[in-house]
């Protein structure tokens, strides 16, 4: 990844950070649509660009992408499904912010891996990088909710917000380096983060109001322009 690639990573969950700081949550309804979409669209990325190369490197890799996605559903009881920008906007306590907190670097550190430059995962139309991007705005955005809602301090949400940004890009940095030092491991990471981005897409666009499998047409139809623009990476 360029210096820019690093910047757009990074400044991903600080826009919907800022946005969740800015904006009330009055309009659910376009936050959701929001959300349908950079699920659907992470979702097809890590289907056309990462599947390919993770199950053409391993004979396994099925083995560790279900080992992501079950990792991410314990990263989920830590932070109540944060990462898929989901939140409720009543007051938490600290032990919940610090298990939240806990549970989204972990996630976050498996959003960056794939990212790395190594030469398994090429990645010329950087359509991967934008599928990630696009996932951490819901994300910055739920984080800085949860923490407002919570009475913390700007300076303190500002501050834990910069920090969450941080990691996918260091992820990336600790990645190159595992990359070339050790192939295997980093392989089994990527697979295990293809697995987390499974869990988290799909979570999203199965998730409704209703509780039931009901999404109306305006669901559908952003979920339908997420994978399409998707295909148009291709
Ligand atoms: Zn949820
Ligand atoms: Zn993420």
């Amino acid at each position: 990844m360029k210096l820019l690639d690093f910047i757009l990573l990074m400044a991903a969950p600080l826009l919907g950070g800022f946005a969740a700081m800015l904006f009330k949550t009055k309009n659910r309804e376009h936050y959701k649509l929001v959300l349908s979409f950079s699920g659907a669209f992470l979702f097809s990325i890590t289907l056309i660009h990462l599947f390919p190369v993770v199950f053409a490197n391993s004979h396994y890799a099925g083995i560790y992408v279900l080992a992501g996605f079950f990792i991410q559903i314990f990263l989920e009881q830590l932070t109540h499904g944060i990462e898929h920008g989901h939140f409720h906007d009543h007051r938490e306590n600290n032990t919940y912010v610090f298990a939240l907190l806990l549970g989204l670097t972990l996630h976050s550190f498996l959003d960056g891996i794939p990212l790395s430059s190594h030469e398994m995962l090429d990645d010329d139309h950087h359509s991967l990088l934008y599928g990630i991007s696009i996932h951490k705005i819901p994300e910055g955005f739920a984080l800085v909710s949860v923490l407002i809602f919570s009475n913390y301090k700007k300076l303190t949400v500002l501050t834990m917000l910069l920090l969450f940004s941080l990691v996918a890009p260091l992820a990336v940095l600790f990645a190159n380096q595992l990359s070339m030092a050790n192939t295997e491991l980093f392989s089994i990471l990527v697979a295990m983060a293809v697995g987390s981005f499974l869990h988290v897409s799909t979570t999203i666009l199965f998730e409704s109001e209703s509780g039931q499998h009901l999404f109306g047409w305006k669901k559908i139809t952003v979920i339908l322009l997420g994978a399409g623009i998707a295909l148009l990476t291709i």
